[in-house]
């Protein structure tokens, strides 16, 4: 898909997340919206994926920040995986949560929600891929706030250790966590330089981008791909919670909070 289309449908996303979540009063707008640029980069321009969510040569994507997961439900339902009437009563008596539950027939590859867990799944994944000398790359998009869990960092030991070359980590990082700021939370005042750090000096390559860039997040999956490489890659995304509502954008209360109709008359950056 050109990226011009891919801008496109990711505003298509938007749109339907916003509008089944106020609905429904389902509250993880904010930290779903921070990720919807990534989430349609990869279904519809970079991941190995075709019409069977099971088939065994697919790409598979591992979404720890899982309170997020709105934008992957619109998504998974938009390509066939789900079907529309489960994400339209997501919520509201339907098998889709407010966290994600694995399953596979409907493209969930795990279940995840406390966070921490995306991470190591995800290093046991691109190891099974690497002992059956399979060729799948093993994907995880974790949030900036879910990295301050010290079993991500025992996780990203292993992959350093074992050379997964074939797991791709990338963090959300809008600098918002749950109830606060990174900063103000556990992390150093520029907490995207300190995650730089971090998943270098544990053995990652680390790939800069904007997370809501189309052209940067394909460059930054050319830079991941690099065959010599013998490394995991971490791309660390920079994004802002909330994008798309102009009440909510980098505001910390919008983490688990419906806007009302006043705060959306503020107006949508899409269309
Ligand atoms: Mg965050």
């Amino acid at each position: 898909m050109a990226m011009e289309g891919l801008e496109k449908k990711a505003d298509m996303i938007r749109k339907r997340l916003v509008e089944v979540s106020i609905q429904n009063g389902a509250g993880h707008i904010a930290p779903s919206l921070s990720c919807v640029d990534i989430l349609t980069y990869l279904y519809y321009q970079e991941m190995n994926i075709n019409k069977d969510p099971e088939w065994e040569g697919r790409d598979r994507l591992i979404f720890s920040k899982a309170h997020g997961a709105y934008g992957l439900y619109a998504i998974l339902s938009d390509i066939g995986y789900i079907d529309s009437k489960d994400w339209e009563d997501f919520y509201n008596g339907s098998f889709l949560k407010g966290c994600i539950e694995r399953s596979p027939a409907h493209g969930i590859e795990a279940g995840c929600g406390a966070l921490g867990h995306g991470l190591p799944m995800a290093a046991g994944v691109a190891f099974g891929a690497r002992l059956q000398s399979l060729p799948y790359r093993t994907i995880c998009i974790a949030g900036d706030g879910e990295m301050q869990e010290g079993s991500n960092w025992e996780a990203i030991q292993f992959a350093a250790k074992y050379k997964l070359k074939n797991l791709i980590i990338i963090v959300d990082c809008n600098g918002l966590q749950a109830m606060d700021t990174l900063s103000d939370v556990l992390s150093p005042e520029d907490f995207y330089k300190d995650l730089m750090g971090k998943f270098s000096a544990f053995g990652c390559e680390v790939i800069l981008c904007n997370g809501h860039c189309m052209e940067e997040l394909q460059q930054a999956f050319r830079a991941a791909q690099e065959p010599l490489l013998q490394k995991p890659k971490a791309i660390l995304a920079r994004t802002v919670k909330g994008y798309g509502i102009k009440a909510m954008e980098n505001v910390t209360k919008f983490h688990f909070r419906v806007p009302t109709k006043e705060e959306m008359a503020k107006g949508v950056r899409y269309e």
